[in-house]
């Protein structure tokens, strides 16, 4: 990232879209689109229109995380119609491609794919699209923010330090791009034993919210390492569908951004 960036051509973001919110990292599995699919399931829950875009061209994840494997269907062959689930509207590359295939796919063809996913999916009127990007700071990346798509940044680490090196240049390409940066999320802090409550800071500890200070943005939310998070994730049905602590702490987290 170098320079002062200027929008190219036209806006990316569709008239039909209030507000564009993406989900960054630094790097991958700490935790990016399970943050994603639950801020798009409590921010619907909270009465909100939201759609969910996984722009995770490497890994995309969504339609395992949000229950959806049906292939997206475009009848005319130019509109993409998105699927629905936990009342999220949602699209994503893994849609439109074999799940185990492994994606190489060079720049330009990622900007079609982005523009496609962006421009001719049929997402209807949207008060929040939630954008769970791919993690560190690429093509997709760049183009969004250049491009004055996103209207606020977060970005997802764990305590760990080789993370937090990482989400730091995440931060760093949004700073330089004059994205809003919404702020920091913190996930897998600390581990709390079922059985005698013992905490254990697996990833490290305080990390985060050190980070957020000293770069003077909000610490959005500090989420524990939690089985059934995990487990609501691989089975399609994220954990803020629900009730309980971390639905909760999903829907404070939505609450905040809407205010
Ligand atoms: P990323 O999008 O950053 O690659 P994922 O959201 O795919 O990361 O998460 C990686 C793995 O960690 C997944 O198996 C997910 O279910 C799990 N996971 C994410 N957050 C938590 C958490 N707070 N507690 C337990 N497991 C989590």
């Amino acid at each position: 990232v170098g320079g002062h960036p200027k929008p190219q051509t036209a806006p990316l973001k569709p008239q039909s879209i209030k507000k564009i919110i993406a989900v960054g990292s630094g790097k991958g599995g700490v935790g990016k689109s399970t943050v994603s699919s639950n801020l798009a399931v409590a921010l619907a829950r909270a009465g909100k229109k939201v759609g969910l875009l996984d722009a995770d061209i490497y890994g995309p994840s969504q339609p395992r995380m949000m229950g959806t494997t049906k292939r997206a269907a475009s009848p005319d062959g130019k509109i993409i119609e998105p699927l629905v689930a936990h009342g999220v509207t949602m699209m994503s590359i893994g849609l439109m491609l074999d799940e185990a295939k492994a994606v190489v796919w060079r720049g330009p063809m990622l900007m079609g794919a982005l523009q496609q996913m962006m421009g001719q999916v049929n997402w209807g009127e949207l008060d929040v699209l939630v954008i769970d990007l791919p993690p560190g700071t690429g093509d997709i990346q760049l183009t969004l923010g250049q491009r004055g798509a996103v209207d606020g940044a977060i970005v997802v680490s764990t305590p760990q330090d080789v993370a937090l090196l990482d989400a730091r240049k995440a931060l760093d390409m949004f700073m330089t791009m004059k994205t809003p940066i919404l702020g920091l999320i913190e996930n897998m802090s600390v581990f709390v034993c079922p059985s005698c409550g013992h905490e254990a800071h697996i990833f490290g500890h305080g990390g985060v919210a050190a980070e957020a200070t000293a770069l003077g943005v909000p610490l959005l939310a500090s989420l524990p390492i939690d089985l059934e998070t995990r487990l609501a994730g691989d089975a399609g049905t994220p954990i803020a569908v629900g009730q309980g602590a971390m639905a909760d702490a999903y829907a404070a987290l939505a609450q905040h951004l809407i205010e």
